[in-house]
């Protein structure tokens, strides 16, 4: 009987908002006409789901580069380094998310994360001893104003106080606690405000209520609430609690017997969800916003599937047909996907399909006429789906045993066998992967897209650039080279375009962050490799230098979760699927001489399911035996490294370890080394490359600088074990500041290397 969803895409059907903002940081447009712009892309989505006939239209999920941080400054958690620029409002914000730069005046900007189990990042905001909060923007406001003014039916919509608590960095001694009062008023004057504006619904996002809840954490929650409830007294607004990306076992009983009209519940991705309805019940005076339609997939929802769900939660309860979170997520419309085969184009749902298909699921249920129909032919299609289907790969899963996921000897053998068979000296030194992706790079694929050079062409310019990159290397003094993944766009679209089993978008975008966007490829059939897909490159430059080149490949957890997946197919199908194709390339490069091979899982930790006790039994257990699936038949002397971009997994040390890897380079995260006396403590068996040059910064780190770093390593960790790097690939760096870094990196091993009288010990 009513139909909302909890968010829809900002960017605009042809990203106009990505264009007008970055045209607005040039100069090229003025502030008054990317708000017109912006108004616009809000109209024609508040439009896009009327037209739909969505009932409840979210109003303030629009945003100029990320949500929490709208939230953030319509509270005044807005630091003061910011505030002393004396900006206008927007520029502030953007100061906020992207840093400010004029003359010698310069502040960073504030950190980035990835949002929850997400490839979205949202800006962290800060709370220190001087936040002073208050209402203080009126974003949210005029947008409700100007929604109303075109006849929508808005629920307004807003970061919720406790998520807020739990994503944000806390920089003084003030505690998360210390803040409940003064949200509290805040959030009441908020709500008090749109009930002003006879606002029929607020949405109020909690999704972190989906992470363990302790009872500490619940203190804080109910006491927010409790003095929500209490200064908004006699409100005739709706406060609807919307939840997503898990369940909210912790807080159930909480929330159900609490004065919230309405409970936004994750069906798809909390599937406990349902158990706890089934369980506990659901309160006749409370709405359950049922999120049923994936948004985080694009595939078309199986309505006799989701009306099944439904009809297990009891008749008396009110339900609101919904998504499972924002659809931020997916792309625009699938309408625009002219290229993809047409019995694939008919399976896709993104936003704007997402729409009707709430609607219809909302006539299915109620028994009308039309959702009959709706059924059936929706049932036709999944009856008739065929996806490309390939025996030979099922046989090799179906044969798998676990002698395939057990690489042998034992790591420690190894070890020995491939010190003896490199001879590196001691703190060996390397890079991740990719070098500086220079204007000439970008000019040549696009040539080659255009057809305006020929694949011969493009080959040769690549292989110049691999030899001028080897030559570089030798140079500066590395010890174990890269090709330079010139002739990679993406780290995943690239193997994708070479696999079977994948499709491509031509319009797919997903925001990633701010104004930047990803195409997420779309696994669609059984994934097999069927020809080589780095071996040329690797071979090539490997013939043109006497020291050992590193082979580089994208691992399958990092394709698997950055692709769309499938549905029908469970996760561990999937992964192992691309697993395989990668150990047919990983077996081919050992085949052509390639002696060390580095296996990137950059996303491996972004995917954990939200609730520790999940981490293994949803998520780790598939995860890592595919990782050792793609390494575990190589010969004892060729070495497996692997690469991960984040510092924080520290709680996951073991099932890192157990990947069985050779070396792992990371991030150890701006001289804080506390990971590295985390791995001491797990008593950490992998060879280690923690960063030493942070490459998401411009600065060039000094010689001094990086030879304490490397001797605060040296002290913590057995020196056997340690190699020398930078944090990640240096793709998006210049080419002066990758190379003088690099320089100061191999300048200051060389002294420590020096220092150190031992020589290289055999472990
Ligand atoms: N090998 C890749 C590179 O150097 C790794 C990228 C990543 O970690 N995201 O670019
Ligand atoms: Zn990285």
């Amino acid at each position: 009987m009513t139909t909302t969803i909890v968010g829809f895409p900002r960017i605009g059907h042809h990203r106009e908002l990505k264009f007008a903002t970055e045209h607005y940081w040039k100069n090229k447009i003025d502030q008054s006409e990317l708000l017109d712009t912006a108004a616009k892309i809000r109209q024609e989505h508040w439009q896009d789901q009327k037209d739909a006939g969505v009932d409840l239209v979210p109003v303030g999920d629009f945003s100029f580069f990320d949500g929490l941080l709208d939230t953030a400054n319509l509270l005044n958690i807005v630091p003061s380094r910011y505030k002393k620029l004396g900006l206008n409002s927007l520029d502030e914000y953007f100061a906020q998310a992207r840093g400010f730069q004029n003359g010698d005046e310069s502040v960073a900007a504030l950190p980035m994360k990835k949002w929850f189990n997400t490839n979205y990042h949202y800006i962290v905001p800060e709370f220190s001893n001087e936040t002073s909060i208050k209402v203080a923007g009126d974003k949210l406001f005029n947008e409700v104003d100007e929604a109303l003014k075109q006849g929508v039916n808005a629920k307004a919509v807003i970061d919720g106080p406790y998520t807020l608590l739990r994503l944000s960095r806390f920089i003084d001694d003030k505690k998360p606690e210390d803040f409940v009062d003064d949200l509290i008023e805040a959030y009441s004057s908020v709500i008090k405000q749109l009930d002003s504006k006879n606002v029929k619904w607020i949405q109020i996002d909690e999704p972190a209520l989906c992470f363990d809840v302790d009872d500490e954490q619940k203190k804080i929650f109910d006491k927010l609430y409790n003095g929500i409830f209490e200064n908004t007294k006699g409100r005739s607004t709706k406060l609807l609690l919307q939840t997503y990306f898990g369940d909210i076992r912790d807080v159930y009983e909480d929330v159900t017997t609490s004065d919230f009209d309405g409970i936004g519940l994750d069906f798809v991705e909390g599937k406990y969800n349902l158990d706890l309805v089934k369980k506990y019940g659901f309160p006749a005076n409370q709405v359950l916003f049922a999120g049923v339609v994936n948004g985080k997939n694009i595939w078309r929802n199986h309505y006799d599937d989701t009306i099944k769900l439904l009809d297990q939660i009891p008749d008396n309860v009110k339900v609101v047909i919904s998504s499972s979170c924002s659809l931020l997520h997916v792309p625009y419309t699938s309408a625009d996907e002219t290229e993809v085969p047409s019995d694939v184009q008919q399976h896709l749902a993104f936003a704007i399909e997402k729409l009707g298909e709430i609607v219809e699921l909302d006539s299915i249920y109620n028994d009308q006429a039309d959702g009959k129909r709706a059924l059936d032919t929706n049932d036709k299609l999944f009856r008739e789906i065929k996806h490309p289907e390939n025996p030979a790969v099922k046989k090799r899963i179906a044969n798998l045993s676990s002698a395939d996921y057990t690489r042998l000897p034992d790591r420690s053998e190894r070890e020995k066998i491939q010190k003896k068979e490199f001879n590196l000296p001691l703190l060996p030194t390397t890079t991740i992967g990719s070098f500086p992706q220079t204007k000439d790079v970008r000019r040549a694929r696009a040539k080659l897209r255009k057809n305006e050079i020929t694949k011969d062409e493009y080959d040769n310019f690549i292989k110049g650039k691999i030899d001028r990159i080897l030559k570089i290397q030798e140079d500066i003094g590395l010890d174990v080279l890269v090709h330079g993944e010139y002739e990679r766009n993406d780290m995943v679209e690239y193997f994708g375009e070479k696999l079977d089993g994948f499709l491509f978008t031509q319009n797919g975008w997903v925001q990633s962050y701010g104004t930047r966007g990803v195409k997420p490829p779309i696994i669609w059939g059984d994934v097999s490799r069927n020809g080589s897909i780095t071996v040329a490159a690797s071979v090539y430059a490997q013939s043109k230098t006497k020291k050992l080149v590193k082979g580089m490949l994208t691992g399958p957890v990092t394709i698997f979760n950055w692709s769309f997946p499938r549905e029908d197919v469970t996760p561990r199908e999937s992964v192992t699927q691309i697993a395989l194709a990668l150990q047919d390339e990983v077996l081919d490069l050992e085949k052509h001489g390639i002696k060390i091979i580095q296996i990137d899982e950059p996303a491996l930790r972004e995917n954990l399911p939200l609730r520790k006790s999940r981490w293994y039994k949803d998520y780790l257990d598939w995860a890592v035996p595919a990782f050792r699936l793609t390494h575990s038949k190589v010969q004892p002397q060729t070495q497996i490294h692997t690469h991960m971009c984040y510092s924080e997994f520290g709680d996951i040390i073991q099932a890192i370890d157990d990947l069985d890897a050779d070396v792992i380079s990371f991030e150890a995260s701006r001289a804080d080394f506390t990971l590295i006396d985390q791995l001491v403590k797990a008593n950490f068996q992998t060879e280690v490359g923690p960063g030493v040059y942070d490459i998401h910064s411009p600065r060039v780190p000094s010689e001094q600088e990086i030879e304490g770093l490397i001797r605060t390593l040296v002290k913590k960790l057995p020196v056997s074990k340690i190699w020398i790097n930078p944090d990640c690939g240096l793709k998006t760096r210049s080419e002066d500041e990758a190379f003088d870094s690099l320089k100061n990196i191999v300048d200051a091993n060389k002294k420590v290397r020096r220092s150190i009288n031992e020589p290289n010990p055999v472990v």
